[in-house]
C-alpha cells in the first residue's frame, strides 16, 4: 500500500521547529538567540516565523534556517493565522485568507493553518480553504496559556470530510525560557535525504514526517491488512478513524481485560476468544484474539507498551486512519493519516 512513509524512505531525521518569533515581532529572543536556543537544545531545523514579517537569517550552529512568516488574514469576524514556510518575500495585501494561499502556492511554500482551536475556526469554514499542507495539532504557546493546545478534532473533521490534510506539533514559542515556558513542547521529525531547505520543504508537502511532545515512533508498517508500529514506552496507543471505526489500547485497561479474561468474566469473554503470552526480546508479547478472528499483539515490557501488530487492522478503519501514541505524561506523538484506497 503506497502512503507518506518516513519509515521506509532512505535519510536522517530532523527535529524541527516550525513556528517561532523572536524580537522583530512579539518574541522575546533576538532571531539569532532564537536559533542558537534550538540548536542547543538538538534541533536541526528552525523557521523564525514573525508576525507579517519576513525575518532573514542565516542557517548556523548546525541549523538549518527556513525563511519564514506568520501572516494574519481576517474574514467573516475570524482572523486566520497562516504560517507560510520557504517565502523569500513578504505577501501583498490580502483580503481573504485563500489569497494568501494562492501566494505561497506560487513559489511553491508550505501552508500551514495555525492554532485553529486557539482561533475558533468554524470547522466548514476549514474545509472551504484549499490547497493549505497542514493544520497545527499542537500549539505548545496556545497549550501554556490558555489551554487551547490540541486542535486534533478539526484534524479529524477535515481527514473524515475528505480533505488530505497532515498534523503538525509547533511551539510558537514567544518566551522561551521565560515562565511561562512556551518552547521544547511540540516538534516535527522530518526524514530527508539531504539537509537542505528544499528537501524540507519537500518532506513537509509530502508528509514524509511525524509530530510529537516526547514519544518516539520508531517503525511503523502497513500492508492491506496487517499493521505494525513500534515507539519508545507509551500508556497508550489510539488507531483513529472514520465515525464509530478506531481501536484504542490502554496499559491499564489491558490488563484488566487480561485479568477479567482469566477469571471468565463476561465481558471480557464478550470481546477476547483467548490470550496467549511469550517472550521475546525482553518483552512480554501478549496475543490477543479478539472475537471476530482479528489478532493483536501487543509489546509490553515495564508496565508501558512498546509496539503493536494488529492482523485484520481493516476491521476498524474506513477511509482513512492515524496512529496517535501518549505517554504516561500525557505527552503525545501523531503519524499522518493514512487515505485508503
Ligand atoms: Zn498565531
Ligand atoms: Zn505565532
Amino acid at each position: 500500500m503506497r502512503f507518506p512513509d518516513p519509515f521506509s524512505e532512505r535519510g536522517v531525521w530532523l527535529k524541527a521547529a516550525l513556528h517561532a518569533h523572536s524580537t522583530a515581532s512579539d518574541g522575546l529572543l533576538r532571531p539569532e538567540e532564537v536559533i542558537n536556543y534550538y540548536a542547543r537544545a538538538g534541533y536541526r531545523v528552525v523557521s523564525i516565523t514573525d508576525h507579517d514579517k519576513l525575518t532573514r537569517l542565516n542557517s548556523s550552529n548546525g541549523c538549518l534556517v527556513i525563511p519564514g512568516i506568520e501572516v494574519t488574514v481576517g474574514k467573516d469576524g475570524t482572523e486566520y493565522h497562516l504560517v507560510v514556510l520557504g517565502v523569500e518575500e513578504e505577501p501583498r495585501r490580502a483580503k481573504d485568507p485563500q489569497d494568501i494561499i494562492e501566494w505561497a502556492r506560487e513559489s511553491s511554500a508550505v501552508v500551514i493553518v495555525a492554532h485553529p482551536y486557539w482561533s475558533a475556526m468554524g470547522f466548514k469554514e476549514l474545509t472551504l480553504l484549499e490547497g493549505y499542507d497542514a493544520i497545527e495539532i499542537y500549539n505548545t504557546g496556545c497549550d501554556i496559556e490558555v489551554g487551547k493546545g490540541y486542535s486534533t478534532v478539526y484534524w479529524d473533521y477535515l481527514l473524515s470530510h475528505g480533505i488530505r490534510v497532515f498534523g503538525v506539533a509547533v511551539d510558537d514559542a514567544h518566551r522561551y525560557t521565560n515562565p511561562p515556558t512556551d518552547a521544547l513542547g511540540g516538534w516535527v521529525w522530518i526524514k530527508v535525504s539531504e539537509v537542505e531547505t528544499d528537501a524540507v520543504l519537500k518532506a513537509l508537502h509530502q508528509g514524509i514526517f511525524y509530530s510529537s511532545m516526547g514519544p518516539e515512533i520508531k517503525d511503523f508498517r502497513l500492508s492491506s491488512s496487517t499493521l505494525f508500529v513500534k515507539c519508545s514506552p507509551v500508556a497508550r496507543i489510539d488507531i483513529i478513524s472514520l465515525n464509530g471505526k478506531g481501536l484504542s489500547i490502554d496499559i491499564d485497561i489491558l490488563h484488566r481485560l487480561i485479568k477479567g479474561w482469566k477469571a471468565n468474566d463476561k465481558g471480557a469473554k464478550s470481546l477476547i476468544e483467548n490470550i496467549t503470552i511469550k517472550a521475546a526480546d525482553g518483552m512480554r508479547i501478549l496475543e490477543v484474539e479478539m472475537i471476530g478472528n482479528v489478532v493483536i499483539s501487543i509489546c509490553e515490557a515495564d508496565g508501558a507498551l512498546h509496539g503493536l501488530f494488529i492482523d485484520g487492522v481493516n476491521m476498524f478503519v474506513d477511509k482513512y486512519f492515524r496512529v496517535e501514541v501518549t505517554d504516561f505524561k500525557g505527552r503525545r506523538a501523531w503519524l499522518n493519516p493514512i487515505w485508503l484506497p
